[in-house]
C-alpha cells in the first residue's frame, strides 16, 4: 500500500482518519455489525477497497454535504446517506456546483446520483449494535450540512460546516446572518459533546500547523469563536482582509479560533 494516495491513521478505538493526496479527509467508524465511512473524498484511486484492508464489516456511507470532492466514490457503496437539505438543494443549485467543481478540480464533468440517495434529518440515529452515529445538522457552507457524532470513541465528525475558514461564499451557501443562527443551535445541541475530538472535512488542508494529520484544530471552542465572529462581522466590528479565489472576489473574516471567507452580499439574509 506504499505508493497508494491514501495515508491512514487510527484515531479511536475503532475510528480511522483516511487522508486523500488532494486534502480531502475520509473518515471510517467502525461498530458492532457494520461500519461507516464519512464522506468519499476525491482522489483518483477507488476507495472500497483501501477500506476493506480495515474491516471485514459491511460499510455504509454517511456524506457529511453533497459536495464533489467529499463524495467522489458514493457510489461504490451500496447505501448512502445525505442531509435532506441538501438533496433538496440537489435540484439546481449544488448540483451546477459539482458540475462545475468536478471540472474545476478533475478535469471532467461527474454526475452523482444524489436524489437516490437516503435522507438524515437532526436526531436521526445510525446505529449498528449499541453503537453508532448521531446525526445534528448544521447549514451553513450547504443547506444540508451533517455533523456526525461517535460517543463510543467521543468523536465529532464535522465535514466543511465550520472551522478555519469556512466557506460561505460558494453557490448553495447561506448568509452570515442565518449561519449565526445555525452556530447557535450547534452550540446548544453539541455542549454536552464539548470535550470530544472534533475531526473535519480537509485535516491537512485546514490544520497548515499540524502535519501529523492526527491532530486536529477543531474543537468546541471553534463554534464558540464562530459565534463571536458572526457577531463581529455582522456588527461591523471586523475588517476583512480582501482575497480572490478561482477569480471572485472574497473577503476573509478571521479570529483566533474560528474563519469564514464570504462575498459582500452574502453577509446580510
Ligand atoms: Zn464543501
Amino acid at each position: 500500500m506504499s505508493d497508494s494516495k491514501y495515508t491512514i491513521k487510527q484515531i479511536g478505538e475503532h475510528s480511522y482518519a483516511i487522508d486523500g493526496i488532494n486534502k480531502n479527509s475520509i473518515y471510517l467508524s467502525i461498530h458492532a455489525h457494520k461500519a461507516f465511512v464519512i464522506d468519499t473524498g476525491m482522489v483518483d484511486e477507488p476507495l472500497l477497497p483501501v477500506l476493506e484492508a480495515i474491516t471485514d464489516k459491511p460499510i455504509e456511507c454517511v456524506l457529511t454535504h453533497a459536495h464533489v470532492d467529499h463524495m467522489d466514490h458514493a457510489e461504490a457503496f451500496k447505501q448512502v446517506y445525505v442531509g435532506a437539505k441538501d438533496k433538496q438543494a440537489w435540484k439546481w443549485k449544488l448540483r451546477v456546483f459539482s458540475v462545475v467543481g468536478s471540472f474545476a478540480l478533475q478535469g471532467k464533468v461527474r454526475c452523482h446520483p444524489v436524489s437516490r440517495y437516503t435522507s438524515l434529518y437532526e436526531g436521526d440515529i445510525l446505529t449498528s449494535g449499541k453503537s453508532g452515529l448521531k446525526v445534528v445538522e448544521l447549514p451553513g457552507h450547504t443547506p444540508g450540512s451533517l455533523v456526525l457524532i461517535d460517543e463510543s470513541d467521543r468523536i465529532v465528525y464535522t465535514g466543511d460546516s465550520f472551522g478555519k475558514p469556512v466557506w460561505l461564499w460558494i453557490l448553495g451557501a447561506q448568509s452570515v446572518e442565518i449561519y449565526q443562527q445555525n452556530i447557535r443551535h450547534a452550540l446548544k445541541v453539541l455542549a454536552p459533546y464539548a470535550d470530544y475530538t472534533y475531526h473535519g472535512g480537509h485535516t491537512m488542508h485546514t490544520d497548515w500547523n499540524y502535519p501529523d494529520t492526527q491532530d486536529t484544530h477543531l474543537s468546541y471552542q471553534t463554534l464558540i469563536d464562530m459565534d463571536r465572529l458572526c457577531s463581529d462581522i455582522l456588527e461591523q466590528r471586523i475588517e476583512p482582509e480582501k482575497t480572490t479565489v478561482m477569480g471572485f472576489p472574497l473577503e476573509n473574516f478571521e479570529n483566533e479560533g474560528a474563519g469564514i471567507l464570504t462575498m459582500k452580499h452574502k453577509i446580510y439574509e
